[in-house]
């Protein structure tokens, strides 16, 4: 069983960004910036917030955080948003989800700039990755895929189950296998019998949120299995949804929580960050040629 290593993969990727950032900064003159919008007070967001802000940082990345409220309304942010949208300094946003309940996570996110959008969850980026044309991709999903290709594991022809269906995981990985010819299934809280899709699987991709949620007898002998999944124990200790003292003994390459797909989230926003950037200096060279 090999370890799908994200924190060496991860750490490989930002030192590549850095030196992207210190030429960008050399030939261009421009350095690239992230804005990160955080609203209320929840620790795990303002937690992520804090491991982006750093990472951005040792990348040499320009950032900033807005700090808001619980109680601020969505026309403020949306005001604010409108302000990130039109500032140059400003190459990519993110708002950090989950959003309090009175506001509409859409229309948060379908306000931001196609071109700043970074997280990739606009309308605009998640119909262009759908079509398999260029557009920022969502950083977890994203994240797995070069997991995947750096152990030199090709999707095309395999037989993948994603578990979790959300927006911002399982729908977008899905996506991104069936562009890399697995052939996909997409299991969900209302998918009878589990363990029918997990079992026949060669790649599984589980980004649940729900501890132990995939055992050893839900596995095949030599499967690839990538957990998406973080939970926190009450002692303290994070976990994912694979059982991974179980699982790992029956797999061919599995990733660990913490350590595999956690890290690989980050690099690959600072990736889109610089992407962000460079197209924005492509825009600005035009305009002016
Ligand atoms: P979500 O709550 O929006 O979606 C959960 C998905 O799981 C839904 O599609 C739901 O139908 C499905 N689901 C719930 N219970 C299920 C069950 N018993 N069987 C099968 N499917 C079930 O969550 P999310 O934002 O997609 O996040 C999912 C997990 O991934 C969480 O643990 C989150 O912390 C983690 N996550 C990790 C990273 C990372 O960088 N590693 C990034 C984002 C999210």
């Amino acid at each position: 069983m090999t370890i799908l290593d994200g924190k060496a993969l991860s750490n490989k990727i930002k030192e590549e960004v850095k030196s992207e950032v210190q030429d960008l900064q050399m030939k261009k003159g421009i350095t690239p910036g992230l804005a990160v919008v955080l609203v209320g007070a929840d620790p795990a967001s303002a937690a992520y917030v804090n491991m982006k802000s750093k990472a951005c940082k040792q990348a040499g990345i320009y950032s900033i955080v807005h700090e808001m409220p619980e109680t601020i309304s969505q026309d403020k942010i949306l005001e604010i948003l409108a302000m990130m949208n039109k500032n140059p300094n400003i190459d990519g946003i993110l708002v950090q989800l989950p959003l309090p309940k009175h506001v509409d996570t859409t229309a948060i996110l379908e306000a931001i700039a196609p071109e700043k959008d970074v997280d990739g969850f606009h309308a605009y980026n998640t119909g262009r990755m759908t079509l398999g044309l260029e557009s920022f991709v969502p950083a977890t999903p994203y994240g797995v895929m070069q997991l995947l290709k750096e152990y030199d594991i090709n999707p095309e022809g395999k037989n993948v189950c994603v578990v979790g269906a959300s927006n911002i995981v399982g729908k977008p990985m899905s996506t991104l296998l069936l562009n890399a010819n697995a052939t996909v299934t997409t299991c969900h809280i209302y998918t009878k019998n589990l363990k029918e899709h997990t079992k026949n699987a060669d790649i599984i991709c589980v980004g649940v949120g729900k501890v132990n949620l995939i055992t050893e007898d839900m596995v095949k002998e030599g499967a690839i299995v990538v957990d998406i999944g973080i939970n926190r124990l009450e002692n303290g200790k994070l976990v994912g949804d694979v059982d991974f003292e179980n699982v790992s003994k029956k797999c061919s390459y599995i990733s660990p929580v913490p350590g595999g797909v956690g890290p690989m989230t980050i690099a690959m926003l600072l990736v889109n960050t610089i992407k962000a950037a460079k197209l924005r200096e492509e825009r600005e060279r035009k305009l002016n040629d």
